[in-house]
């Protein structure tokens, strides 16, 4: 008996989304008609699109499906149509819910330079280049879902917002091994970034960081360091870096900031996971960091890249199927270096091609590398 297809959910989302699907689903439907993949493929709604046509930002049996799928590839979500919405309707709340559902508690966001594309840094080609980090960013804890939080008004009048960072010994100790993971496929260094000289749920979690490298990764360099330290050294030298840890805010402004040390937002792809099943399976999504890009959709020049890229951390990361990964990271690196840009990434003396038009070439030079 063969075994049963390999399920992966498709949601383009809005605004710029559903260009950048379509040019990643030539991608993905190159690798199964050229028999390197035989996935199930569903496609589903998402965000405002899913808003206005049932009436919520994410159905529970989109929710379903995709915590029934092997592995959800989303573009992005939101535009100023549902601008005004309660925030409980919002296209932004489709995806937080879907994040949510699927126990999705790690994010991955490697920041990379492609080497020709070294002068689309704000910082000095030569402090990017080979520029090549993981940072791995808690995603279902700390101060965005501590208790207790809200505002309140005290006897004198005066209001008060209290949000609170929170973080157990196992939250911290499930991410940071996802870290450690990821640090013995890549350079085998891991940087745990904290403010353990001012709160608390830092002491924690440089302790449960520190004990879980001695008693199973003491084969991984590891080293802590303070937040601000951190985005300081991320400007100054930024490939000191391999794999970065860190909580849920901080990680949500250093990889950020990471991100635009790489030039363009139309580049970069993540991952968020789950935790592993004794079978081995994990609930993973993969999407572009970037948004919807209202100012620019509905033109077809958004860069489809970031999306293709996402997709090609779904194949190495869900499916295991590195060369393949391997091969699309490199289909993309030889459109770049052949000169082909969209608008987001052309530089002097370039013209700038449609989103069709780059994956297309994506596509091509698959075929050309695989022949
Ligand atoms: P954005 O990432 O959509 O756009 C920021 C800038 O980058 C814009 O100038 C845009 O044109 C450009 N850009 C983004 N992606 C690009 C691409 N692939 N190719 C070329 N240029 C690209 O961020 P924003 O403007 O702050 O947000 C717009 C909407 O997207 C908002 O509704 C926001 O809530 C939503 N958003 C969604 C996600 C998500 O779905 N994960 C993430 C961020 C923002």
């Amino acid at each position: 008996m063969t075994a049963p297809k390999k399920k992966i959910l498709l949601l383009p989302g809005d605004g710029i989304g559903t260009e950048v699907m379509g040019a990643t689903r030539k991608v993905i439907d190159w690798f199964q008609s050229a028999g390197r993949t035989a996935f199930e493929i569903t496609e589903d709604l998402v965000g405002g699109i899913s808003y206005d046509k049932h009436g919520t930002p994410v159905t529970a049996a989109v929710i379903a499906r995709a915590k029934e799928a092997d592995a959800v590839l989303l573009a992005c979500v939101g535009g100023p149509k549902w601008d005004t919405l309660p925030f409980k309707d919002r296209p932004e709340r489709g995806l937080l819910a879907i994040r949510k559902e699927m126990g999705l508690f790690a994010n991955l966001r490697p920041a990379l330079v492609f080497d020709v594309l070294s002068g689309a840094s704000t910082l000095k080609a030569d402090v990017v280049k080979g520029f090549d980090l993981m940072i791995v960013r808690e995603l279902l804890g700390g101060v965005y879902f501590g208790e207790p939080r809200g505002i309140e008004t005290l006897p004198n009048g005066e209001r008060r917002g209290i949000n609170t960072q929170v973080y157990t010994s196992s939250e911290i100790r499930r991410v940071a091994r996802v870290a450690f993971e990821l640090a013995r496929k890549r350079r085998k260094k891991v940087c745990s970034v904290e403010k353990a000289n001012v709160m608390e749920s830092g002491v924690l979690w440089r302790d449960e960081v520190t004990k879980l490298h001695a008693t199973e990764f003491s084969d991984v360099d590891l080293v802590h360091m303070y937040a601000d330290n951190c985005a300081m050294q991320l400007v100054r030298c930024p490939r000191q870096f391999d794999v970065i840890v860190t909580d849920n805010l901080f990680g949500d402004l250093l990889s950020d900031l990471a991100s635009m040390l790489t030039g363009s937002l139309g580049m970069l792809p993540s991952a968020s996971l789950g935790l592993k099943e004794a079978s081995g399976r994990q609930a993973a999504l993969f999407e572009p960091i970037h948004g919807s890009a209202p100012d620019i959709a509905g033109r077809g020049v958004a860069n489809p890249l970031a999306m293709i890229l996402s997709y090609a951390m779904m194949l190495r990361y869900s499916f295991n199927l590195a060369a393949d990964a391997d091969l699309l990271e490199k289909a993309v690196q030889n459109v770049l270096s052949a000169g082909l840009r969209t608008a987001d990434i052309v530089e002097a003396g370039q013209t700038s091609v449609a989103t069709a038009v780059m994956g297309d070439a994506v596509v091509k030079e698959l075929a050309q590398l695989a022949a």
